[in-house]
């Protein structure tokens, strides 16, 4: 007699709103209560993340495991050099191979061949699809928050009557790794301000060819350094902070106004 494979529910938690507020919502309407919940770890995520991270698994009563390549960001970052013949290969929008190796990579191990739901936490007021498996695959996503009308006010509703909103909020729009080239670059500055030694690390990342001058950085064009000594400048263009409303209010506007929301990745921050 065949025993047929139990179909696995999955759920990941990136660290940003959406996701953590799904787990809650599902854990509430106590649906499907043998959910794995998942944490794609760079590595090298902010450090607000990883208090998150924590405060979920002690909300929710279960461990999040933690998924991760096996190599460091450096180790890829050196393989992508050798491999491309390149003087320095930091991912970029257009060359996002972190993506790949740090997350879908081991996101699809874990998987394996398995019959797999993923709670996938994109809201009503949403158009993105999120992470789409390969063709052929045993994936199959859901959207509970499409499925039942849930939006963004619902969403900072649930956090802020369970876990909270994370830290990071304060001065960045979303999670991931710290030097996440998605980052606008009043970010930039907001993790100097927070973490001045993750930046002083991003800055080290980057190179210029001291033959032909080209600059290999994380934003288009211009060095950390050179960024940083344009901080009042990029500052000034922030959109006025309304000292009457409190930063999660603030927060809520200035991701109403987030330029990147339709490039950065789902599986990164969502
Ligand atoms: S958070 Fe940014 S840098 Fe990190 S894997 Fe995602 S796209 Fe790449």
């Amino acid at each position: 007699m065949t025993s047929e494979k139990a179909v696995r529910h999955i759920l990941g938690i990136s660290g940003g709103k959406d996701s953590a507020a799904l787990a809650i919502y599902l854990k509430e309407k106590g649906i499907n209560p043998n959910i794995e919940y998942f944490f794609l770890d760079t590595g090298v995520e902010l450090p607000e993340v990883y208090t998150f991270i924590d405060k979920m698994e002690a909300y929710l009563d279960a461990e999040i495991i933690k998924l991760g390549s096996e190599n460091s960001f450096e180790d890829h970052l050196k393989m992508q050099v050798k491999m491309f013949q390149h003087e320095n290969f930091l991912p970029s929008p257009i060359a996002r191979w972190c993506t790949k190796v740090m997350k879908i990579q081991p996101l699809e191990k874990f998987m394996g061949n398995d019959n797999v739901v993923s709670y996938i936490g994109i809201r009503a007021d949403e158009k993105r699809i999120g992470y789409v498996a390969k063709q052929g695959s045993n994936v199959t996503p859901v959207y509970p928050f499409k499925e039942d009308g849930i939006v963004r006010d619902d969403v900072f509703r649930i956090l802020r009557e369970t876990v909270g909103i994370p830290e990071y909020y304060k001065w960045r729009s979303r999670s991931g790794c710290y030097f996440c080239f998605f980052q606008r670059r009043d970010e930039w500055i907001g993790l100097h301000e927070h973490h001045p030694g993750l930046f002083k690390q991003a800055m080290a990342f980057e190179k210029i060819d001291p033959e032909t001058g080209k600059k290999y950085t994380w934003v288009e064009g211009e060095t950390l350094k050179e960024l940083l000594a344009r901080k009042d400048e990029i500052l000034a263009k922030k959109p006025e902070h309304n000292p009457n409303i409190s930063w999660q209010e603030a927060i809520i506007e200035d991701i109403d106004n987030d330029e990147y929301d339709d490039q950065a990745c789902m599986i990164c921050s969502l």
